[in-house]
């Protein structure tokens, strides 16, 4: 048998949870993502997930629009709780004990994020889903991912994506031939401007060697073939 994964992070974008809605969240994907996720758990895999919120709200979007960025990125972080509690719901209804830490306070709904706590929840076979970010508006969630994945020490991020099954040279959709890496290193991340993941992100990942593999959330299979430990930074 391969070697397995023993802690991973799960980023998955609030994109990924809108569906084929586009907005909002899909009933129907996050009950297929708490059951993959159930999968992982059943192989002895720590996993924790950072949720995106940009299926409700963008920092960026309302700040073009004339309103404050940090005030908009607030409320981007607000988005990601309630995905998070979407997703938490949904895994408790799988038979699946989660757990969410908020980096912003929010006692009655939610844990305080609290790093050790973080890590017993894990090695409990909780599922831990970290909301609201980083707590800091200028931030992403996939800063947020990388973040967490070094203090937690997670081996490697696992990136769910709702309309690419890999990493590209160019967008897939736009230029047909586009070419789609089988190993990359987080400088050619960096260098093609790959927007797979942010530059912020990107450099934190590569800092503290944490692998980042990314896989189509619409094929179910390809979660469960992650539980292998492989050199790749992609897929
Ligand atoms: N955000 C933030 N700080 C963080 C994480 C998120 O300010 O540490 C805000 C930011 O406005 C962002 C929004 O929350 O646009 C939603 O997160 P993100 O865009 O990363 O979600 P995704 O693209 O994964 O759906």
């Amino acid at each position: 048998m391969m070697e397995k994964y023993n802690r991973v992070v799960l980023k998955l974008s609030g994109e990924a949870l809108a569906g084929k809605l586009g907005y909002g969240i899909d009933p129907e994907v996050i009950q297929s993502i708490a059951t993959q996720i159930k999968e992982i758990v059943a192989y002895d895999i720590e996993i924790a997930i950072v949720v995106g919120g940009g299926n409700i709200w963008r920092g960026m979007a309302g700040s073009a629009k004339g309103m404050d960025r940090a005030t908009a990125d607030y409320m981007g972080m607000l988005a990601t709780v309630m995905n998070s509690l979407a997703l938490q719901d949904s895994l408790e209804d799988n038979g699946v004990q989660s757990r969410v830490q908020t980096s912003i306070e929010m006692r009655q709904v939610a844990e305080p994020y609290i790093r050790r706590k973080a890590i017993r929840h894990l090695e409990k076979k909780r599922v831990v889903i970290f909301a609201a970010g980083t707590g800091n508006p200028y931030f992403s969630t996939d800063t947020t991912a990388a973040l967490r994945a070094a203090e937690i020490e997670a081996e490697v991020i696992l990136m769910a994506k709702n309309k690419v099954d890999g990493v590209y040279d160019a967008d897939p959709f736009v230029h047909p031939e586009a070419k789609k890496y089988q190993e990359l290193t987080y400088l050619d991340l960096l260098n093609g401007n790959l927007g797979v993941m942010d530059s912020t992100a990107s450099t934190l990942c590569m800092d503290n060697d944490i692998l980042f593999s990314c896989f189509p959330l619409w094929k179910r299979a390809t979660l469960k073939r992650l539980y292998s430990r492989k050199n790749w930074y992609s897929n």
